[in-house]
């Protein structure tokens, strides 16, 4: 009988904690973070290959979750995305995320050579399909007094595949304002290099795999060509080539060799706090 017992205290225990879990679960707190404010934004600079300078930076988001610290994107953009959160996140990373590029370019006016400091921001499939995109993006950019042409929006090449022209349209309007698109994790999908024609971007960002296939010196000479052929292909269609995840000196200059135009990854800069951008972006220009 004792033991018995013993078994349904632990029974009982064991459900006590999953409801625990689950009333501290990431669901049930996420709709709360955004009120609570415990969602925070870093930004990892875009350096410009041939001459060494921060362009600007691509803000990610974290979770500060009062019971697991820190939570990167993996961890609830997905949740964000099934529950509806995404769009007001969305939203309000892309409203913080413009604040700061003007805050960057008040302290740096007339100090940096190559121009303002730019930003980029990652827009999720449901915020493509949301009818308040293009009214959103220019209210926030109208409040903090931001050219459009310094704001770059990122989506996947994977959001985009047979994407019809519905969901183009509102990127074709963001596009004629003058804000950059980029083909986000270029490369991972499927899609047909000809339909980059079709769709309004003006950056292509090639997916850190190709990054890694650049880490001996010198790379395969198949990998070395690949990227070659993309970087010629999206430069005669007018477009700019970023590369993600560059770790090692090796692979920033082979990638320059080829002749990409922005690199960004851990060899230059982790994500981190915007007050470093400051301090990043007049290194360069000074020295
Ligand atoms: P992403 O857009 O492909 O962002 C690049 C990811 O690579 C970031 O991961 C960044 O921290 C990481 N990274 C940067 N340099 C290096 C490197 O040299 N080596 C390696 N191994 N990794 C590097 P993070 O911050 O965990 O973000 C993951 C993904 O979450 C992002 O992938 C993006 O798809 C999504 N995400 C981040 N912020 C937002 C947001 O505000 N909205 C939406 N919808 N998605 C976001
Ligand atoms: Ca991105
Ligand atoms: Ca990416
Ligand atoms: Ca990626």
């Amino acid at each position: 009988a004792k033991s018995a017992g013993g078994n349904r205290y632990e029974v009982a225990d064991a459900e006590a904690d999953a409801r625990a879990i689950t009333r501290h679960g990431l669901t049930t707190a996420l709709p709360m973070a955004l009120d609570r404010s415990e969602f925070f934004i870093e930004y990892q600079p875009l350096v410009h290959l041939e001459d060494g300078t921060v362009r600007g930076a691509e803000a990610l988001v974290r979770w500060l979750h009062p019971q697991h610290g820190v939570l990167g994107p993996d961890r609830f953009i997905p949740l964000a995305e099934r529950t509806g959160l995404i769009v007001p996140l969305g939203r309000w990373v892309l409203e913080q995320s413009v604040r700061q590029a003007r805050e960057w370019q008040e302290r740096h006016r007339d100090k940096l050579g190559a121009g303002p400091l730019r930003v980029n921001v990652n827009l999720s499939p449901c915020q493509l399909t949301h009818p308040g995109l293009v009214q959103d993006t220019v209210d926030i950019l109208e409040r903090a007094g931001l050219e459009p042409d310094t704001l770059c929006l990122e989506v996947t090449e994977s959001a985009l595949i047979g994407a019809d022209d519905e969901v183009l349209k509102p990127l074709r309007r963001l596009a004629e304002m003058g804000v950059d698109i980029a083909l986000d994790d270029f490369g991972t999908g499927y899609s047909n290099l000809a339909n980059l024609r079709r769709l309004p971007v003006s950056v292509l960002k090639l997916d850190r795999s190709f990054t890694q296939g650049m880490q001996q010196f010198p790379a395969d000479p198949v990998d070395l060509r690949i990227v070659e052929g993309i970087v010629s292909l999206a430069h005669s269609l007018d477009l700019t080539v970023t590369v993600e995840g560059v770790e090692t000196g090796a692979q920033a200059e082979q990638l320059r060799i080829l002749g990409c135009d922005t690199a960004q990854g851990w060899y230059y800069a982790r994500p981190g706090p915007p007050e470093r951008l400051h301090d990043l972006a007049l290194v360069d220009a000074t020295g």
